[in-house]
C-alpha cells in the first residue's frame, strides 16, 4: 500500500506521516529531507535544488524525479511508502504513475494562517534535525543531542508567503486528481486527535 500525505505546509504532515508510518509499516519518503539530505552532504544536485528551496520554489522536476526515484529503488520501498511531499503537481503525478501507484491519499486540512504561525516559529536541531516551536519550547539548544536549534532559510517570511502561494496553484489541484481516494482530516492541535480519524480508517482498510 502507498500513501499520500497531502496538506499546506506547515500542516503538520510530518508528525502525522512519522505516525502513520510507524503504525503500518510504510517507509515514509519526503523529497524535502531527501535534498536536505543532499545539502547536508554537499552534493551537486543538492546544492542546486537549494537555490530553489531558499526562495520557497519548486525545484526543477528532473532533478525531484532522479532523486525520488534513487530512493524508490531501495528494496525497503517495496513493503509500502508514504509519500510526504511528492507529487506537488499534476506534472509529477502524471510522472510517478509510471513508477508506481497511490493507493490512498489523506489531506490535512489546516487554516492558513496555523499555517503560517507554526512555520515562522518552527526550528530545527542543526544536528539531529529535531524539529520544536519557539511557542511551546524556551531554549535555543535542542533538549535531544545539545545541538544549536536554527530557522529553515525557507521558513523565512517571505519564502513561506511563495510556498503557500506554489501550494495553491500547483499542489493543490491534485485533490480533483485524486478525488476517487482522498480522505480528508481536520489538523487538530493536539496531534494524537488528527490522528485517531486517520489511524481509523487505516485500520478499516485492512479489515
Ligand atoms: P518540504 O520540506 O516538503 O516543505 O520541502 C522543502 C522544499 O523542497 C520545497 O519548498 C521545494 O523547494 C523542495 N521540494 C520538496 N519536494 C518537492 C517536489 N516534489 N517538487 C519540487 N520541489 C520540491
Amino acid at each position: 500500500m502507498n500513501i499520500l500525505l497531502m496538506g499546506p505546509q506547515g500542516s503538520g504532515k510530518g508528525t502525522l506521516g512519522n505516525k502513520i508510518a510507524r503504525d503500518f509499516g510504510l517507509v515514509p519518503v519526503s523529497t524535502g529531507d531527501l535534498f536536505r539530505q543532499s545539502i547536508a552532504k554537499g552534493e551537486k544536485l543538492g546544492l542546486e535544488a537549494k537555490t530553489y528551496m531558499d526562495k520557497g520554489l519548486l525545484v526543477p522536476i528532473e532533478l525531484t524525479l532522479g532523486i525520488l526515484a534513487d530512493r524508490l529503488k531501495q528494496p525497503d520501498c517495496q513493503k509500502g511508502v508514504m509519500f510526504d511531499g511528492f507529487p506537488r503537481s499534476i506534472e509529477q503525478a502524471e510522472a510517478l504513475k509510471k513508477i508506481t501507484d497511490i493507493d490512498h491519499v489523506i489531506l490535512l486540512d489546516v487554516p492558513k494562517e496555523t499555517c503560517i504561525q507554526r512555520m515562522i516559529g518552527r526550528r530545527v536541531c542543526s544536528c539531529c534535525g529535531a524539529i520544536f516551536n519557539v511557542e511551546t519550547y524556551g531554549s535555543e539548544d535542542c533538549d535531544k543531542c545539545g545541538g544549536k536549534l536554527v530557522q529553515r532559510d525557507d521558513d523565512k517570511l517571505d519564502a513561506i508567503k511563495t510556498r503557500l502561494e506554489v501550494y495553491e496553484k500547483t499542489t493543490a489541484p491534485l485533490i480533483d486528481f485524486y478525488a476517487d481516494r482522498v480522505f480528508v482530516v481536520k489538523g487538530q492541535e493536539d496531534p494524537e486527535d488528527t490522528y485517531r480519524p486517520v489511524n481509523d480508517f487505516l485500520k478499516g482498510l485492512k479489515k
